[in-house]
């Protein structure tokens, strides 16, 4: 990273690990820069191997000893909805953090970080609902039954698109099922992990419960995956590092959970409600400039309202302010990092010499609004087909690819036809059409006449290489314990181990 003439000091930050603010052994940082000016504004820790080791044996000390494992699942549970309400007090400033590391729109972040809390309310009530079985047994004179345990060690490694959201995904269910946690952040984004910390140390939670290594995937993300004594992954990125990861984990034979990514059909049928259907595929593309997993980055839409149905979208997208994240008039803002810039120009680069139509964008913003910051126009592609990288491949960017189809099949055909399997939108008024769309589509998550709708309650997570296991729901709770068989004899006499019966 260029160091750039600084107007003011950068802000240092430190890792926590057992309790305490530390520097990492080496004691060397890495700048975070603000994407909307191009410039770093803050110094993070560059966390190695040593300190995710020290950070991982505080986990596991904290969960063999001390009071975390004293505490009750109500106890646990409480901990959890103090940490929501502390959430709730600091909303504005971490949602502010993370504008600034993240480019994220404020108006996206307040909503976010008000609806944060939530996943720790609701699997702080959930921790002490985990019941048990007594199994009927079919053996006489015994007496069976069953108990959640926890895992032990949870290493979480979270991207740079929504930090302090997939953490929550991650965080709350562990910490409610009795786990204690390592966080690595992703290096472009650790600053509002670090400010959660500060508030999460307010909670009352035993030293080493949570900890958090920053710095790079290799040097720090591979050692914590690599721990013998870390139990679990719980893993949101990209495909390539999340099989990366499931290899590694696989030598410790080690769960994982895995969101990975994704290139989410977004279908638009003729009978939709047109104007609707348009909104959607907008928010599908465009909201946090389509860095995120879910975007409905290839709009299927009908051939007999191809037209029309593209020059109302081109004439609302054209709509869009662009700017500074901390406007609340922006409406799309930067990219991230500089790397996912270039790959996002390089991705336009690629559509274009594959063929396709330019209806919308094609370039950086050279807007004066946008500055020196990483911004792209908002594109659209016309004239794509599935064949094309352009629709098999994740941008991770406000490009939207659309493809015509004549019926049903060939939308599901099409829909079907990546590696992918994270979500997709369908937008019909037909109820009879709903349904087998949502049956046949090979999806995590099918919205109908809506986009990007998540919930703390409902399952969210890949079919095919979009991921393994879900994240969010009462079931997930159990992918962070192990089930134990109990069996008590109630014989008054031991039989002889000689006679077979
Ligand atoms: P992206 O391309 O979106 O940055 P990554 O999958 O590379 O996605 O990053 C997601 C998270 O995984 C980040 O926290 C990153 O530091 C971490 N990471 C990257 N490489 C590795 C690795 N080899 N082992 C463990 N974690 C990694």
């Amino acid at each position: 990273m260029q160091v750039q003439a600084k107007s003011q000091p950068l802000e240092q930050y430190k890792m926590y690990i057992d309790g305490q603010w530390v520097e990492s052994a080496s004691g060397d940082h890495f700048e975070s820069d603000n994407p909307f000016t191009g410039q770093p504004w803050a110094l993070i820790p560059k966390g190695g191997k040593d300190d995710v080791d020290r950070a991982v044996q505080a986990a596991h000390r904290a969960f063999v000893s001390g009071d975390w494992p004293k505490l009750t699942a109500s106890q646990r549970g409480a901990l959890l909805r103090k940490l929501g309400d502390l959430l709730t007090t600091h909303a504005k400033h971490l949602a502010e953090i993370e504008v600034r590391d993240n480019g994220k729109l404020i108006a996206e972040m307040s909503a976010q970080l008000n609806y944060v809390p939530q996943w720790y309310y609701y699997y702080g009530g959930l921790a002490d609902k985990i019941e048990s079985s007594v199994i009927p047994i079919d053996k006489p004179d015994n007496f069976n039954y069953t108990r959640y345990e926890p895992l032990g060690v949870v290493g979480a490694i979270v991207p740079w698109n929504s930090p302090l959201l997939l953490t929550a995904w991650k965080l709350a269910p562990a910490l409610a099922a009795g786990n204690t946690v390592v966080l690595k952040p992703s290096e472009y984004t650790s600053a509002s992990l670090l400010e959660f910390m500060r508030v999460f140390e307010q909670a009352g939670f035993p030293p080493g419960v949570v900890n958090v290594v920053t710095g790079f995937g290799p040097d720090a993300g591979a050692p914590l995956v690599e721990h013998p004594l870390v139990a679990k992954i719980a893993f949101t990125g990209s495909e390539k590092t999340g099989r990366m990861i499931y290899e590694t984990a696989a030598r410790g034979l080690k769960r994982v959970g895995l969101e990975l990514g994704g290139k989410s059909p977004n279908i638009v049928f003729d009978d939709a409600d047109m104007d609707n259907a348009v909104k959607g595929a907008i928010s599908g593309i465009f909201a946090a400039t389509g860095q995120t997993c879910i975007a409905g980055s290839r709009l299927l839409v009908q051939d007999n309202i191809h037209d029309e149905f593209v020059d109302k979208l081109v004439v609302f997208a054209k709509t869009a302010t662009m700017g500074d994240p901390m406007s609340l008039d922006t409406q799309v803002g930067p990219v991230t990092n500089k790397p996912q810039y270039r790959k996002v120009l390089d991705y336009i680069d690629i559509a274009k010499g594959e063929g396709v139509q330019t209806r919308l964008g094609g370039a950086k913003a050279e807007r004066p609004e946008c500055g020196d910051g990483w911004f792209v126009e908002p594109t659209v592609f016309t004239g794509v087909s599935n064949a094309m990288r352009i629709a098999q491949e994740e941008v991770f960017g406000p490009v939207l690819s659309v493809i015509p189809f004549t019926d049903e099949d060939e939308a599901v055909a099409i829909a079907n036809d990546v590696i992918y399997g994270l979500a997709a939108g369908v937008w019909t008024q037909n109820i009879r059409r709903a349904i087998t769309m949502a049956d046949r589509l090979q999806a995590g998550t099918v919205w109908v006449n809506t986009y990007r709708a998540v919930s703390y309650m409902s399952p969210f997570g890949g079919y095919k290489r979009s991921g393994l296991g879900r994240e969010n729901g009462q079931d997930m709770i159990k992918d962070y314990m192990q089930v134990k068989s109990v069996w008590i004899s109630t014989a008054t006499e031991v039989p002889n181990p000689f006679v077979m019966r």
